[in-house]
């Protein structure tokens, strides 16, 4: 079977054109990146024809894949080239990664709802991409044997930025975390040199919660 058709590899063109490209982003990687990934086979079959439309989708378990435009925005926050090591909070589906394996050397992601974990993990199996590495479990803690990172992105709203992601963000990294309130976020860049961390704004946002123990908590 044929995993990405031509039907499907022309919306893609126009979505990288008409909805990121003509929105000001830049960074070739990432457009390359967004030009290539087959986000059709990360959604479910029936809501495949809307895979490349302006806008977020479920993905079951109540959480959502981003709007095509938010994945290449916070990509390109990242200044990432083919060195960088990259830390994932919030695999949900897996297309975010997956974009930022077209362009790092390797990506660590991890997920907290088991089903979504496991699809992920098969869906990188059968698309061949072998620079990505998952974890089962609270990605507020961070991954402390694989740090520090060149950059981490958050994908989950939080109260506040984790703070063991920001001890596992390596000298010259970037950081990414939408944080604020449960339903409004503002898109935080953070940068770590020699100096200590700057931070900056990229505007609002609005995510799904980011749990755990340095996130919302687990409900209990
Ligand atoms: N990057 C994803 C977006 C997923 S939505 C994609 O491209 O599809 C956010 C995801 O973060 C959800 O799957 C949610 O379960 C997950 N999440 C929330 N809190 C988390 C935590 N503490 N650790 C790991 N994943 C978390």
């Amino acid at each position: 079977m044929d995993m990405d058709p031509t039907k499907y590899r022309r919306l893609r063109e126009a979505m990288v054109k008409n909805q990121i490209a003509a929105r000001g982003i830049t960074d070739e990687n990432v457009l390359a990146a967004m030009r290539k990934v087959p986000r059709h086979l990360f959604v479910s079959e029936a809501l495949q024809d809307q895979a490349y439309a302006d806008h977020p989708l479920p993905i079951g378990e109540q959480q959502t894949i981003s709007q095509p435009y938010i994945v290449a925005l916070m990509t390109q926050a990242l200044q990432l080239d083919k060195n960088s090591r990259v830390l994932e909070i919030g695999t949900g589906s897996g297309y975010q990664a997956a974009v930022l394996a077209q362009i790092a050397f390797r990506v660590y992601t991890i997920e907290t709802i088991r089903s979504l974990h496991m699809n992920a993990r098969m869906l990188f199996d059968r698309l061949k991409y072998n620079n990505i590495v998952t974890r089962y479990a609270d990605g507020t803690k961070g991954w402390a044997e694989e740090s520090p990172f060149d950059a981490i992105m958050v994908t989950a709203g939080a109260p506040d930025i984790p703070a063991p992601l920001v001890a596992q963000l390596d000298v010259g990294g970037r950081m990414i975390v939408p944080a604020g309130q449960m339903y409004s976020q503002t898109l935080v860049k953070l940068v770590r040199d020699e100096q200590g961390i700057h931070q900056s704004d990229l505007g609002g946002c609005r995510f799904v919660k980011l749990v755990g123990e340095h996130g919302w908590g687990n409900g209990e």
